[in-house]
C-alpha cells in the first residue's frame, strides 16, 4: 500500500480498519547471501541499499530487540554535513542530500526540517576559530555563514545576549541546511521500504556468535533460534560492535559510553533552529510536540549501561540555562541514554574486518544518526561488490595501522 493523501482518506472512511502492517515479520530462513546484524538505521538502510542499489535481497536483518529501539530511536535527532576534514564533509554531506529526497524514495514521512543549526562562538578565539570552519565548508561546496552577535540575536532571540551572561555570545556558524529529521521514522521507513522489496527483518533475535568454514572466512552466525547461515555478513551494532566483533576474533579501536538527552514538557513554538554550543558543550532543539529537547557531553567513562549519570545530566542543564535562563521555568519530562561507539579519531569504520566476508559499519559515536543513509549506501556497497565505496575508502580501520586518522573531535559536535 503506497502511503498517500488518498490512502489516508480511505482510511479514515475506514475506521482506519484498512491499514496492513508496515513490515512482515518472518520466520528466519536457514540461510541468506547477507546476514547484517542491528535493525538500527544503519542496518535497515544497509538492506535497503542492497536490494534497491544491488538487487540482493536475499538478506536478512536480525535484531536482539526491536527495530529502531538502540541509539537510532534514542537520538536528538539533529542532521547536518557541517564538518571540518574533506573526507567526512564529502561523506556527511552526501548523507544529507540522500536525507533530502528520503520521504518521497520512501514513500515515508520522515519530516526532515531544515531549519539550520547555528554553533555559538563564545570567545575570541571561538570566533577565529569558526571563522576557519566556514572558509573549509565553502572550499567543500558546503553551506554555511558566519554570524555576528546581532544576527545570532535576531535567529534566536531566547538567547541570553547579555554582555553579562556566564558565556557571552560573539557570533557563530550557521548551516541553513541542517535541521532535524524524525529517528523514527527513518528507522521505519527504511524497514517498510526493504521488507517491501524482499529483505527479512527478523527482531527478538540475539546474535550470539559466528560461524566460520575452513577456510577461515565467515559463514554464517549463531542466534537465539540456531544458526542461520550467509555469505556474507555485516555489523552495524553500534555501541555493541566491539562485543560482536569481539565474538568473531576482531579487536575494534572503539569504545562504548553511555550518551545521554532529555526534554522538557511542550512549551509554544520558542526555538526554530537548533542551537550548540561546544564552550558548554550543549545543544537544544525543539521538537514539533513543542519540547526543548536537549543533549550534552557524553558520560567519560566506558559502560554499558543505558541510563546516563546525574552528574553530567546535572552540567548538561546547568549550560542549557547559562544561555537560555527562560528555560528554568519549564519542568523535564524524560531523560534516557544510549550507548555510543567512539573510535579515537571521532570517525567512523566502514569495511572489511580482518576476518573474510565480515564487515563492520560502526564508530558513529554521538553524530551517526545524520549519517545513516550514506553508511547504509556504502556498507551495502562493499558487502555487494567485495569493494569499499569511494566515499567509505578514507574510513577503513588499516588507518590504525598507517595512522592515517581523520580526527574530527572538533566537528563532532559535543565533547569527547
Ligand atoms: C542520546 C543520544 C543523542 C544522539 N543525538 C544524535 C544527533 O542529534 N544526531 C546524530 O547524527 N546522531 C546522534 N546520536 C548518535 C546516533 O543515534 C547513532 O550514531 C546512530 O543512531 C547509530 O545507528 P546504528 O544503526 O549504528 O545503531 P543502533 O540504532 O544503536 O542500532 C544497533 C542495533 O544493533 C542491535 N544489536 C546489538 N547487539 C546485537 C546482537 N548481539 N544481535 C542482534 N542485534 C544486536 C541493537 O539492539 C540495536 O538495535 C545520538 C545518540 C544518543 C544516544
Amino acid at each position: 500500500m503506497r502511503y498517500s493523501a488518498l490512502s489516508l482518506l480511505r482510511g479514515a472512511l475506514s475506521s482506519h480498519r484498512n491499514w496492513q502492517p508496515a513490515w512482515a515479520s518472518p520466520e528466519p530462513k536457514s540461510a541468506y547471501d547477507i546476514v547484517i546484524v542491528g535493525a538500527g538505521g544503519h542496518g535497515l538502510a544497509t538492506a535497503y541499499y542492497l536490494a534497491k542499489n544491488h538487487g540482493l535481497s536475499n538478506v536478512a536483518v536480525i535484531e536482539r530487540g526491536w527495530l529502531g529501539g538502540g541509539n537510532t530511536g534514542r537520538n536528538t535527532t539533529v542532521v547536518r554535513s557541517n564538518y571540518l576534514f574533506p573526507e567526512s564533509a564529502r561523506l556527511y554531506d552526501f548523507s544529507l542530500k540522500l536525507y533530502e529526497g528520503l520521504s518521497r524514495e520512501l514513500n515515508f514521512n520522515v519530516m526532515l526540517s531544515q531549519r539550520g543549526q547555528v554553533m555559538l562562538a563564545h570567545s575570541r578565539h571561538d570566533l577565529e576559530s569558526i571563522a576557519r570552519w566556514v572558509n573549509t565548508l565553502h572550499m567543500h561546496g558546503i553551506d554555511g555563514t558566519l554570524l555576528t552577535r546581532e544576527q545570532v540575536g535576531a535567529l534566536v532571540p531566547a538567547l541570553d545576549l547579555s554582555p553579562a551572561a556566564r558565556y557571552p555570545v560573539l557570533g557563530g556558524l550557521r548551516q541553513p541546511r541542517a535541521g532535524t529529521a524524525r529517528h523514527d521514522a527513518v528507522a521505519w521507513g527504511y524497514a517498510r521500504a526493504a521488507s517491501r522489496l524482499g529483505v527479512d527483518i527478523i527482531q527478538d533475535c540475539e546474535v550470539t556468535g559466528f560461524t566460520t568454514g575452513a577456510d577461515g572466512a565467515v559463514s554464517g552466525v549463531e542466534t537465539r533460534f540456531g544458526p542461520i547461515r550467509a555469505g556474507r555478513v555485516g555489523i552495524a551494532a553500534a555501541g555493541h560492535s566491539s562485543v560482536l566483533a569481539g565474538l568473531a576474533g576482531v579487536r575494534l579501536p572503539v569504545t562504548s559510553y553511555a550518551l545521554q538527552a532529555m526534554v522538557t514538557e511542550p512549551v509554544k513554538p520558542r526555538l526554530d533552529t537548533v542551537v550548540i554550543s561546544p564552550g558548554t558543550g550543549v545543544y537544544v532543539s525543539q521538537s514539533d510536540k513543542g519540547e526543548m529537547v536537549i543533549g550534552g557531553s557524553l558520560d567519560l567513562f566506558a559502560s554499558y549501561a543505558q541510563r546516563g549519570s546525574f552528574a553530567v545530566m546535572q552540567s548538561v542543564l546547568a549550560g542549557t540555562l547559562a544561555m537560555f535562563p527562560s528555560f528554568s521555568r519549564l519542568r523535564l519530562m524524560r531523560q534516557w541514554a544510549g550507548i555510543v561507539d567512539v573510535v579515537h579519531d571521532s570517525s567512523p569504520l566502514i569495511g572489511p574486518t580482518p576476518v573474510p566476508g565480515l564487515f563492520i559499519n560502526c564508530g558513529w559515536g554521538t553524530g551517526g544518526f545524520k549519517a545513516i543513509p550514506a553508511g547504509g549506501w556504502t556498507l551495502a556497497h562493499v558487502l555487494a561488490t567485495g569493494r569499499n565505496h569511494e566515499l567509505a575508502e578514507p574510513f577503513q580501520l588499516e588507518r590504525f595501522v598507517s595512522g592515517r586518522f581523520i580526527d574530527e573531535a572538533a566537528a563532532a559536535g559535543i565533547a569527547h
